[in-house]
């Protein structure tokens, strides 16, 4: 059978048996997977028709240090073939999930030295708002239940973390969300303010916040937002939880989003880099003062735990990953490959005329198309999508924002790349926009 033959066959069977995550559903009937991909190497991915791909998002801005390394092959098989599960609750515990743990408190900021595990992003989300509450209910003050977000976030899709989502349409999916869910503006301490006396600061458990807006369209805070957040956070004795679960392990440049910002949380909630997303794992990492009012105040049992949280091979590949991330020095790679990047979006801003605002920290970067550089006036229809269908003709892998009345590409490509890679990343998505610039305009 030719590889031809066989994308056939598998796209007719995707269409029929697979139901994708997050995918216009009429459109992937309509044309099939684009990709079938077969093997990753490096910041490349590879697919059944025999192309290549420049994987600009890092897959879901996670594969950290980049496709087809065998050390972590190596470390998954050791571990499965030794203990390839365990529970971890009540009295059993294991090897890598304790390391890991330590290793953890050993590289956050400030006090944050407990861990919780999970398998994602959204279940951390989850876990932090239910330890929030829970720890509310054993300092005695039950009422604290609202957990307050910011428009434009993406906290994840299990239901605690739909219903904190700020990004509208994802809330808009079902007809019911959980209750106790708050929005304010995403840079706004005036808004996080009123908010809170709106709500009655008794009333209110936490505030969450991405210290980068990963999916909402790469929106990068003013450099004392987080200060002022954690000022008004502790004048109203109100938890702060950062979602890392892009910006954590390297992404911005530092090992953690916050670090830039200099302020350390009370919860840090993590998933994608810690593994590269070689494994599925996740967790939420508390303080030290709320991990010993946890073991001073808790008289039954934390009713909060999943079949895979601390999950022994998910952990190995973790601890490996994080030795790769220190050993290949990825976090000053990261900071330096993130100023290569960010110059090369500004080439290609002043080179084409429906580029507007460009930005970028360490690896996390986004492009905005406008139709008027002059006013910021959006096209009627947003046009990345257009984009994203040339870059995919080309070998370049990224992804569109238009929630919002935005219209933006964005970019977190593997903390692996090079400068050569990057020039390439740049052509390439120069030359998209220039086939769509010149097809509309
Ligand atoms: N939080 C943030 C900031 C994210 O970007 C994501 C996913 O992209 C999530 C949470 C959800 O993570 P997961 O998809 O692993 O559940």
């Amino acid at each position: 059978m030719t590889n031809e033959q066989r994308y056939e066959q598998l796209a007719a069977l995707d269409k029929k048996h697979f139901l994708h995550p997050t995918t216009a559903i009429a459109q992937q009937q309509a044309s099939g997977p684009e990709f079938i991909f077969t093997k990753g190497e490096g910041v490349r991915l590879y697919d059944l028709k025999g192309r290549s791909a420049l994987d600009g998002l890092a897959s879901l801005w996670n594969v950290n240090i980049g496709h087809g390394r065998e050390e972590i092959a190596q470390v998954a098989y050791e571990q499965m073939k030794t203990l390839g599960y365990c529970s971890s609750f009540a009295s059993f515990s294991n090897e890598p999930a304790i390391k890991l743990a330590a290793k953890l408190a050993e590289i956050a900021p400030g006090n944050l030295t407990a861990t919780f595990f999970t398998s994602g992003g959204s279940e951390s989300n989850d876990t932090a708002y239910k330890l929030a509450r829970h720890y509310w209910i054993l300092k005695g003050q039950p009422a604290r239940k609202k957990i307050i977000s910011r428009s434009r976030s993406y906290h994840g899709v299990a239901m605690g973390a739909t219903s904190a989502t700020g990004l509208k349409p994802f809330r808009d999916f079902t007809n019911s969300l959980a209750p106790d869910f708050c929005y304010v503006d995403h840079f706004s301490t005036d808004a996080l303010r009123e908010k809170i006396l709106e709500e009655g600061p008794e009333n209110v458990a936490a505030f969450i916040a991405e210290p980068v807006q990963g999916a909402g369209g790469v929106h990068i805070p003013p450099a004392t937002y987080f200060k002022e957040v954690r000022r008004l956070c502790d004048e109203f004795g109100i938890l702060f939880i950062t979602d890392e679960v892009i910006t954590a392990f390297g992404r911005t440049g530092t090992y953690f989003g916050i670090d830039h910002y200099d302020v350390v949380p009370d919860m840090m909630c993590f998933a994608k880099g810690i593994t590269s997303g070689y494994a599925q794992l996740g967790g939420v990492m508390i303080s030290e003062t709320i991990h010993n009012d946890l073991m001073e105040l808790s008289k039954g049992t934390l009713l909060h735990g999943y079949t895979y949280s601390g999950h022994p091979m998910a952990c190995a590949v973790a601890l490996k990953n994080l030795e790769i991330i220190e050993r290949e020095g990825l976090i000053n790679n990261a900071r330096n490959m993130g100023d290569v990047l960010l110059s090369g979006f500004k080439d290609i801003q002043k080179k084409r005329s429906i580029v507007g605002d460009v930005r970028a920290l360490g690896l996390i970067g986004a492009v905005e198309l406008v139709k008027n550089k002059a006013t910021n006036e959006r096209f009627e229809e947003p046009i990345a999508p257009k984009v994203i269908a040339e870059a995919h003709k080309r070998g370049l892998i990224m992804r569109s924002v238009v929630f919002d009345q935005q219209d933006t590409l964005v970019f977190a490509p593997p903390l692996i790349i090079n400068e050569q890679e990057i020039q390439e990343l740049i052509t390439l998505l120069h030359d998209s926009i220039e086939a769509v610039e010149h097809a509309i305009t």
